[in-house]
């Protein structure tokens, strides 16, 4: 396995690969690896010629108000799992590497951000794209490995690829949990300990929801205020969020159909959550 720091390093090893005819799987994650990476990494190992995991706390996409300073970071940690889940590449560049000087091109997400995290952290996903448009000119994958858990972001890619035509495949894997439920998050060892075991709700009221619907439960905001409920009566948190739209179109629905996420954010001490289901829904 190779760690590179640079943008020339990467970029040169990048096309003598693929002079070579080996295709690419890219994990662009933020660090501070857990069994949700590894599960990107491992999809990536199976699928490609060769497996690039970047490891980048990307400024541009952090709120001033946010947790940029605070967010873990173990290279040493990740470097070893990466290692054993055989990785080929870490791309690991500090700041000042990728951006170097202030910007003079940035992409602005249009579509797709009005609602949920977009909504509530503005210019978070012009962050994101702005920087995976640079991975992907750097590190030029034929495939590119991006969690459900974060399901907007996921959206955002799709339009991303779609009308700036890189030639990458997107494939999107499913949220994988811890065994109370709780998504696996970096950020999760920033919850206090009551909070960690009050945190198991935004998984409970997602699969409330979820039988809800089984029952026939077709209006979003019964659905939106059952899980309030479930979240303010049982745990510290402040609701940030809970929406439910369309998938991937993010469209509001009054009631459900069709493909539908359902999608929550709440707020700990130190830490704010994210979670969704996404189900298809039957006409009644
Ligand atoms: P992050 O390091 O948080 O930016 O995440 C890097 C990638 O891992 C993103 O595509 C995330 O959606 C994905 N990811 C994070 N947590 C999980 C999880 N619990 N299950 C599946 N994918 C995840």
């Amino acid at each position: 396995m190779k760690v590179i720091t640079t943008v020339k390093d990467m970029q040169a090893e990048m096309i003598q690969q693929k002079a070579n005819g080996k295709t690419i799987g890219f994990v662009p994650t933020m660090g501070y690896l857990h069994e949700g990476h590894l599960t990107l990494i491992r999809h990536a190992r199976k699928e490609n010629d060769l497996v690039v995991l970047s490891i980048f706390v990307n400024p541009l996409q952090f709120g001033p108000k946010e947790d940029f300073a605070t967010y873990p970071r173990d290279f040493a940690r990740d470097r070893a799992l990466a290692e054993s889940e055989k990785v080929d590449y870490i791309f690991y560049p500090e700041t000042r590497e990728m951006y170097p000087n202030s910007p003079s091109v940035k992409v602005i997400v249009q579509e797709r951000t009005d609602v949920l995290c977009g909504k509530s952290r503005p210019g978070h996903f012009d962050g994101v794209a702005t920087v995976i448009t640079k991975l992907f000119s750097i590190v030029m994958p034929t495939r590119a490995y991006f969690g459900k858990k974060d399901a907007q972001q996921v959206a955002v890619i799709d339009g991303l690829i779609s009308d700036f035509n890189f030639p990458v495949e997107l494939v999107a894997v499913d949220t994988v949990r811890e065994q109370d439920g709780l998504a696996k998050s970096s950020r999760n060892v920033n919850l206090l300990p009551e909070e960690r075991e009050q945190a198991t709700i935004l998984y409970r009221s997602l699969q409330a929801a979820k039988e809800s619907i089984a029952n026939g439960e077709r209006n979003s905001e019964s659905l939106i205020n059952l899980i309030k409920t479930m979240i303010t009566s049982q745990s510290s948190g402040q609701i940030d969020y809970v929406e439910i739209y369309s998938y991937p179109q993010l469209k509001p629905l009054e009631r459900l159909e069709g493909r539908v996420i359902i999608a929550l954010a709440v707020k700990f001490t130190n830490v704010r959550l994210i979670d969704n289901l996404i189900i298809e829904v039957n006409k009644q």
